[in-house]
């Protein structure tokens, strides 16, 4: 199920809840699902808005690869660290110390 089919879902849950007979005549409570489905409305419009942006980040090129336990971007040459790529956003570029292992120097991160 995506984010959009619950929210689309929990709309209609919302719809059932509102109708109830021992609902609709409570006013109060009519008044607090106003709010939630104004919530849940807020909630759809961002959701769509971020699932929208997220083919574009791919296609410009800044979504990492990943090789040998490393990133790799589409515009840079080599191997980066993804621990400091993920935690701080800096791609730091990893040094090979033999065959198989690679380590980063700022983190210290060996990478296999
Ligand atoms: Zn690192």
């Amino acid at each position: 199920m995506t984010i959009s089919d619950s929210i689309k879902h929990s709309q209609s849950l919302l719809e059932q809840i509102s109708s109830h007979p021992a609902v609709s005549s409570n006013e109060e409570i009519q008044q607090t699902l106003t709010l939630l489905k104004t919530e849940l409305s807020s909630i759809d419009i961002k959701a769509r808005k971020l699932l929208k942006s997220e083919p574009e980040s791919i296609l410009s090129g800044t979504q990492p690869e990943i090789k040998s336990g490393c990133y790799i971007f589409v515009n840079e040459k080599g191997y980066f660290c993804p621990n400091c790529y993920d935690n701080q956003g800096n791609k730091v570029a990893t040094t090979r110390l033999n065959r198989k292992l690679r380590v980063c120097p700022i983190c210290r991160k060996s990478i296999k």
